[in-house]
């Protein structure tokens, strides 16, 4: 395909913006700076932008900062669905790696890359992801332990998988976990008597929340390949 239209389907630049790149020279294929718009390039050649690795977009991975009330579903329901936010080409064929519930927000991993999401959700990966929980009762000394320990959900055979809490404050926390059984994190502190009042979803692996509520944007190559 044309390097320009490479530079759009990688980025989120126009036409005349990926025109604009490719001219001035920050453009690299395969080593060899090209200025021009027309050349053209593989998938499988090695493209920079300012030094940045672009991949294709035939696999799509993106952020989304995830508002209160919205859903992880590609249909609307009570709530609207997150993908309404997501305002590029056919992103309702696109799923979600790890859902969160509608009164969750934060840190949202969208793609269309099955064996990719696959590496996130499964435990076997132990992939971790980092919650900042609001409790309704202060936080009592022998939850991290026993969070360490694995605490026994209602209704499931297994302990969790070992947890690590952090203490922000006695009603605020950090939670590490490293599976995604349903609603998991509020009923590990049902488990031990207490209740979630407010949860978020601050990083998954490596890749931190780092865009306002409601915005989405592409991950880096650097982002993708860390799975
Ligand atoms: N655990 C929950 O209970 N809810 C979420 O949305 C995510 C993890």
């Amino acid at each position: 395909m044309r390097l320009d239209k490479f530079i759009c389907k990688s980025t989120t630049l126009t036409r005349v913006e990926a025109t604009h790149v490719i001219n001035a020279g920050n453009v690299i294929v395969n080593g060899n700076v090209i200025e021009s718009e027309s050349t053209q390039v593989h998938e499988n050649n090695t493209i920079t932008l300012n030094g940045e690795k672009l991949i294709s977009r035939s696999s799509r991975y993106i952020m989304m900062h995830k508002p209160l009330n919205t859903i992880c579903s590609n249909v609307d329901e009570v709530y609207p669905s997150l993908f309404n936010y997501i305002d590029i080409e056919n992103a309702s064929e696109m799923h979600i790696a790890g859902r969160l519930d509608a009164d969750t927000t934060g840190l949202v991993l969208v793609t269309d890359d099955g064996r990719w999401s696959f590496n996130i959700i499964t435990p076997n990966k132990k992939c971790e992801k980092v919650y900042r929980v609001g409790l309704r009762d202060s936080i009592t000394d022998d939850v991290a332990l026993k969070f360490k320990k694995g605490v026994q959900l209602q209704g499931e055979e297994k302990l969790t998988l070992p947890a690590k809490l952090e203490i922000v404050n006695p009603k605020e926390v950090l939670l590490t976990i490293t599976e995604g059984k349903y609603h998991q994190v509020k009923r590990m502190f049902s488990a031990v008597g207490n209740r979630v009042v407010s949860l978020h979803r601050e990083k998954i692996g490596d890749v931190s929340l780092d865009i306002e509520l409601g915005q989405w944007r592409y991950l880096t190559a650097g982002e993708v390949e860390s799975f």
